[in-house]
């Protein structure tokens, strides 16, 4: 259960202090499709940000199972949006250089579990939001849609309690906005789903409960709260090496002439500098003093004007009379 109590936020900016939340009160359960609605500017995504623990809030408390997370430290709500949040957001968070299985394994990957043992539960989530035989399909190779519906397995994927969704359909047409709609009400019967849209027919059609948002309050919010309770467990979460390894080659050979001109580029920057610091280092003075104690006067008679001229370079010592 998320429990907000006399929520406050306030954006500083250069000039002045803007009060985004005022003293927000809510309550959500276990489940269910809750739509925040309201016009743009009004506050939708900072409530859903301060929710998913992506913004902190500056006064008030946010309760998460009974745990308050006033003293929460930063790394205390990354173990939370882990482990208890999944994002979807409107910019399809889907990684292009990965396929469609890939961008939902990875999750898992960051879980450290084993590839093999995790194989079904990745068809499982493919199959449940409906890309099956799309699984080798790069991200450029699906319609919007799809790529909405990877984004929201990909949130599936850690299993989380809720599923927050900043204006999941505001890129989609009217058939595919359906699919994901439908999608995310099949997945509030288990998740609590919390939908930031301005499309309010939208709302109105999926929703349990309409939270309605203007200037930074709730004006409204009809429907059911509904209740339930699991425990609270925080388990932390880090990137395996070799997850971070298979990234940055994926990223690699997605880019490979970009990668072979980077190399080459800092080839020459590497000669380049060398030749500067050569230059800079020498130390011209010492040269010339060496030379000058080696052969005399040649190094400068080298330059024959001086040479031919009264020879000033081996002039023989006038002799005494
Ligand atoms: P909505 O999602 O309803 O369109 P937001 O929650 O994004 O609204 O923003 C609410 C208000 O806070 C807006 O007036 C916006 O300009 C302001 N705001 C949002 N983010 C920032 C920020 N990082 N700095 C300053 N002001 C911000
Ligand atoms: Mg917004």
């Amino acid at each position: 259960m998320i429990r907000l109590i006399n929520i406050n936020k306030f954006y500083h900016s250069t000039s002045e202090k803007f009060h985004a939340l005022k003293d927000i009160n809510l309550t959500f359960g276990q489940r269910g499709m809750h739509f925040i609605v309201g016009k743009s500017g009004s506050g939708k995504s900072t409530l859903l940000n301060i929710i998913g623990g992506i913004d902190q809030y500056d006064s008030g408390d946010l309760i998460i199972d009974d745990v308050s997370t006033k003293d929460f430290s930063s790394k205390d709500f990354h173990t939370y949006r882990n482990s208890y949040v999944g994002f979807v957001f409107q910019e399809f968070n889907v990684l292009k250089g990965l396929n469609v299985y890939d961008n939902i394994a990875i999750s898992l990957d960051l879980q450290h579990k084993n590839p093999k043992e995790y194989h079904k539960e990745v068809q499982a989530i493919i199959d449940r939001v409906g890309l099956t035989g799309l699984e080798k399909r790069m991200m450029n190779q699906i319609s919007g849609g799809e790529r909405q519906r990877v984004a929201i397995a990909r949130a599936l994927i850690k299993n989380p309690r809720i599923i927050i969704a900043d204006e999941p359909t505001g890129n989609l047409d009217s058939n595919n906005s359906k699919i994901v709609m439908d999608l995310l009400k099949d997945l509030s019967r288990d998740h609590l789903i919390l939908i930031v849209t301005h499309n309010k027919k939208l709302a109105n059609k999926y929703a349990d409960r309409v939270l309605e948002i203007k200037d930074g309050r709730v004006i409204s919010d009809t429907g059911d709260i509904e209740t339930g309770e699991t425990p609270l467990s925080l388990k932390p979460i880090t990137t395996p090496i070799k997850t971070s390894f298979n990234l940055a080659l994926k990223a690699v050979m997605l880019f490979k002439y970009r990668f072979i001109f980077m190399i080459l580029l800092f080839a020459l920057s590497l000669t380049f500098a060398g030749v500067v610091v050569n230059l800079s280092l020498a130390d011209t003075t010492g040269e010339y003093a060496v030379y000058q104690k080696t052969y005399g006067n040649e190094y400068v008679a080298l330059q024959k004007k001086y040479y031919n001229n009264n020879n000033i370079h081996h002039k023989k010592k006038p002799v005494p009379n």
